[in-house]
């Protein structure tokens, strides 16, 4: 089974030698000294070695269960992610204000890289906390801030993300879901959403799903769609959990991959929402989670690329096969090693320069985000906006393509699963 080491070097190369980070005038950027970074993601790269990437198998093997009602995760997802929680790696960029360690989102994209390599369906679940996190965040009550940020920064509470629905997905103008105004100015959410990726888990104590819906009184298409926090339970006001809400894990998805990440249908049934943001309003602040889960779409193909490269690059090393067109490299053994060959070299390479220069892009994008979000800077938001789609369709081509590559340099072994 191949094993997986974080690229520390290359990323340090990124931030310290062609992003010049601690030049940079974006406030806290000058705390991203080599030392500080070096050692967050040496830190970050002994968990996904230890920890995260031994339960890739695990969880791809196993799956997901749906059991009376509740999805159980598989085994050893839970202990891993309370090491990751304890860590204080869920709050590593998010705001201090809510218990967060305030640094930049650059940072936690290459945390974000090494997680993903190492587990990526693992990953997902803190994943789309994170992107609920940014959205609520942005744009919800200050008295909603207060009851969810703090335990989801935490951990202990996860979040998701609702758009799509049986019959619409890209045309998201078309959902049926409602939401009807009660006289305390919450709102009965009922309608149901296909793929909710983490949708329901035996790891947290609560789940906070962000719904679109439509409201009275909006207009056609996307422009009458609302947001709205709806979690798993109720909420007291002393912030202790209360009632199970109205809503319902239906089934879980049979997918191709990523087993160990339950992809939900989720029923809601007059399920109590609130509003996040203002009303009709829903999609420009839902845009917050979804272009974060763009970039980490992005993020997940180069990620996955890093992983197979690896594995390949190991394989091609140890593997003899043939000799090398200018005479052997391994005279005293039966062949020389399947790197020889300039048609697996040209593979490989193929692989590293794709990576390396997603994770430049990447990088690159989420400092003009720092730029954007931390120094209040209009030219960059316009300019990730336009980059986000870029970063999430070219990244995830390529590295499709480059795991494929990887898979070539294994032949025939790279169609066996227990080559990994
Ligand atoms: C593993 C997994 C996890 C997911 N997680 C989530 C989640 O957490 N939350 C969530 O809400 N959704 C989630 N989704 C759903 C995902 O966002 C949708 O699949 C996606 O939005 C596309 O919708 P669709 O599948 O209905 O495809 P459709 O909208 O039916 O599109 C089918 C094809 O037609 C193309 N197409 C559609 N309209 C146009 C157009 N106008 N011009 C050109 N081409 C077009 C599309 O690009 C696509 O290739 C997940 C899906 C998967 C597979």
């Amino acid at each position: 089974m191949p094993t997986y080491t974080a690229p520390v070097k290359d990323m340090q190369f990124l931030l310290h030698e062609v992003l010049e980070v601690t030049k940079s005038d974006v406030p806290g950027y000058d705390e991203l000294e080599p030392d500080f970074t070096s050692a967050v993601l040496e830190e970050a790269g002994k968990l996904a070695s230890d920890v995260l990437a031994p339960l890739n198998p695990v969880g791809d093997r196993e799956g997901c269960k749906l059991e009376n009602g509740v999805v159980r995760t598989p085994t050893g997802f839970k202990e891993a992610y309370e090491q990751v929680r304890e860590g204080g790696w869920m709050g590593l960029d998010c705001d201090p204000e809510y218990g967060g360690q305030g640094m930049p989102y650059i940072l936690g994209t290459g945390v974000g890289e090494i997680f993903v390599s190492a587990n990526m369906a693992f990953n997902m679940y803190q994943g789309l906390t994170h992107g609920a996190y940014s959205a609520i965040h942005a744009h919800a009550s200050d008295e909603l801030k207060a009851i969810y940020l703090p335990k989801m920064v935490e951990g202990i509470w996860s979040g998701t993300m609702n758009l799509t629905e049986p019959h619409c997905g890209t045309d998201l103008g078309q959902i049926r879901t409602r939401a009807e105004p009660q006289d305390d100015g919450s709102y009965k959410i009922t309608g149901t959403k296909i793929f909710i990726s983490a949708g329901d888990q035996d790891i947290t104590g609560n789940v906070v799903h962000l719904v679109l819906a439509k409201a009275p009184g909006g207009g056609p298409g996307t422009k009458g769609i609302s947001l709205f926090i709806v979690p798993k339970f109720l909420v007291n006001d002393d912030g202790s959990l209360g009632e199970r809400n109205g809503v319902s894990v239906g089934n879980l998805e049979e997918k191709m991959g990523i087993h160990g990440n339950a992809t939900c249908v989720m029923n809601y049934d007059e399920a109590t929402g609130y509003l996040v943001g203002d009303l009709h309003k829903g999609m420009r602040n839902m845009f917050t989670m979804m272009n974060e889960a763009r970039m980490g779409v992005g993020l997940q193909g180069y990620a996955q690329a890093e992983a197979a490269y690896q594995a390949a690059v190991d394989y091609a090393r140890e593997r003899l096969q043939g000799r090398a067109v200018t005479g052997p490299k391994n005279p005293d053994g039966p062949a020389d090693p399947l790197i020889v060959h300039p048609d697996v070299r040209r593979m490989l390479l193929d692989q590293k320069s794709f990576v390396e220069g997603a994770r430049a892009f990447t990088l690159w994008g989420a400092q003009l985000i720092d730029r954007s979000v931390r120094a209040s800077d209009h030219d960059a938001e316009g300019l990730i906006s336009l980059m986000t789609p870029v970063i999430k369709g070219f990244l995830t081509d390529k590295g499709f393509e480059s795991t494929v590559l990887a898979q070539q340099v294994f032949g025939g072994h790279g169609y066996i699963e227990e080559t990994g």
